[in-house]
């Protein structure tokens, strides 16, 4: 290639491309893509094939050289995504948009959203460079762009968030990138090549733009040929902007335990067809509190083992977890969590909360774990519904006796709707009565229990579902009138 030919091709090629995009496809090292342009068009003066110093070596200041590698529009490789005058913008939505939200956090990951065209534009310039340069290229394995700009953000977000990087950091920044001329009418033809029909998503409103998915671009451009990529991406094209940036902090647990005093209270919602049954619940009265305290978008509710709407909680109370979802706050200290029980304790008499702890993601297995081991203990009251006979009676004062007596339990005909019919083994691990002075027929029973023993059904025997039931024991026709859970062993939240 004669010298003229030489500069001619810089010309063409220094109008298309950035030089870090240039530097990427003729296989410089992969340092000097980091550095500021000045430095590497410096560089490309020392650098480059004997042909093309003619055409950078012309200028005898790094400033010449620059202007002499200006471009018209922007880059048709990297959408102008490369170049130092975008990074800066990018940093200026990230901490616009940190300083609208009140986020609490030590550690931050980011993550970046690419315009799907640059797959095309990548293609593009892959044959460009290869056709162009195919006397010079060597091996041609450019850098890929999302590397070198994660790179390139590397220390402007080091230098513009004053907290630690962590590729499991609390806090998500996601920066999302657009290149809006190439957006309807280029994406949409080349998405036409693409020989899988498109599908939609019923739930998307009608009008809404089209979305095109990495798959299905890439599959498109299996169909593109070489005149018709070339006409394509032979257009004027403006730089890429900072569609927007999205925030997201990881889920932030709550531990504690509650008590619940009411026997018209369920613990979650009762929705029947959509429709609330009872005015509120446990879940609500706990976590509302909980999720405006810590700012977060929304919570999950979860507890170790669960007690039907007319059972209390008493006791030490059940251990309950709240999942916070994109919580502002992350942190609580010991007053501002007893603050917030104060707070729920303060709304009724119904429910009550205490040891409010933040905990960790992997302590949160342990409110699940041994759930079928662990016991728990109950007082219910009960009565015999026929005056009992000497021999119930004495029975009754000989129940203390019985130590881990094995209940075969069907399961009960009124959670049958919504549990697969079965048959479990379940243990009794310790009994007792205590007669009520009043009224022979009445009698409070204490059991502890292992865990997911239906207790009721145990009482007055579910129709002979469960067997033996008390009534069995008593040889005689019991039922339940009120029931308690008086403790739930696990110990929680963990220390
Ligand atoms: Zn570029």
């Amino acid at each position: 290639m004669n010298n003229t030919d030489a500069v001619k091709r810089w010309e063409e090629t220094s109008n298309k491309f950035c030089v870090r995009c240039v530097l990427r496809h003729l296989c410089f090292d992969w340092i000097w893509v980091l550095r500021n342009e000045s430095e590497i068009t410096e560089h490309l003066k020392e650098t480059f094939p004997e042909f093309l110093q003619h055409a950078v070596a012309g200028a005898d200041s790094i400033d010449n050289a620059n202007h002499q590698l200006k471009r018209q529009g922007s880059c048709h490789c990297c959408l102008g995504i490369l170049e130092s005058n975008f990074l800066q913008p990018c940093l200026k939505h990230i901490v616009d948009a940190l300083s609208k939200e009140s986020y609490q956090f030590a550690t931050y990951q980011p993550q970046y959203f690419l315009p799907v065209q640059l797959q095309v534009f990548g293609l593009y310039s892959m044959k460009y460079f290869e056709e162009k340069y195919s006397d010079v290229l060597k091996k041609h394995n450019p850098t890929d762009v999302k590397e070198v700009f994660k790179a390139l953000m590397e220390p402007i977000l080091i230098e513009g968030i004053n907290q630690e990087r962590d590729p499991n950091g609390v806090l998500e920044i996601s920066l999302h990138l657009k290149h809006v001329s190439t957006e309807t009418n280029f994406l949409t033809h080349v998405s036409s090549k693409c020989n899988e029909k498109k599908t939609f998503n019923r739930k998307r409103p009608k009008n809404d733009e089209p979305t095109f998915t990495l798959a299905r671009i890439r599959s498109a451009m299996l169909n593109l040929n070489d005149s018709e990529l070339e006409k394509l991406c032979s257009i004027d094209l403006e730089p890429s902007v900072v569609g927007n940036v999205q925030l997201f902090h990881t889920a932030v647990f709550v531990g504690g335990r509650y008590n619940k005093y009411s026997r018209e209270l369920p613990q979650t919602p009762w929705l029947v067809e959509g429709e609330r049954k009872l005015v509120s619940s446990v879940q609500e009265y706990i976590s509302t509190p909980i999720q405006k305290a810590f700012g977060a978008d929304s919570y999950n509710f979860s507890t170790s083992g669960r007690e039907d709407v007319d059972v209390r909680m008493l006791g030490n109370g059940r251990p309950f977890l709240i999942e916070l979802i994109n919580a502002r706050q992350s942190k609580m200290d010991a007053t501002q969590l007893t603050e917030i029980s104060h707070q729920i304790n303060g709304q009724n008499n119904d429910v009550s909360v205490h040891s409010l702890k933040v905990v960790s993601k992997s302590d949160c297995k342990k409110l699940k774990e041994g759930e079928e081991e662990k016991t728990k203990s109950y007082s219910a009251v009960c009565c015999f519904i026929y005056p009992p006979s000497p021999d119930s009676i004495s029975k009754l004062e000989d129940l203390s006796k019985i130590t881990n007596l094995e209940l075969k339990q069907k399961t009960p005909i009124r959670v049958l709707h919504r549990r697969p019919l079965a048959t479990r083994s379940r243990y009794v691990h310790a009994i007792k009565a205590e007669r009520n002075s009043n009224d022979s027929r009445v009698f409070k029973l204490l059991l502890s229990t292992q865990a997911g023993t239906y207790v009721k059904e145990f009482v007055h025997g579910d129709f002979g579902r469960t067997t033996p039931s008390l009534g069995d024991l008593l040889s005689a026709e019991v039922d339940i009138i009120d029931l308690d859970v008086e403790s739930v062993n696990l110990q929680w939240p963990p220390t």
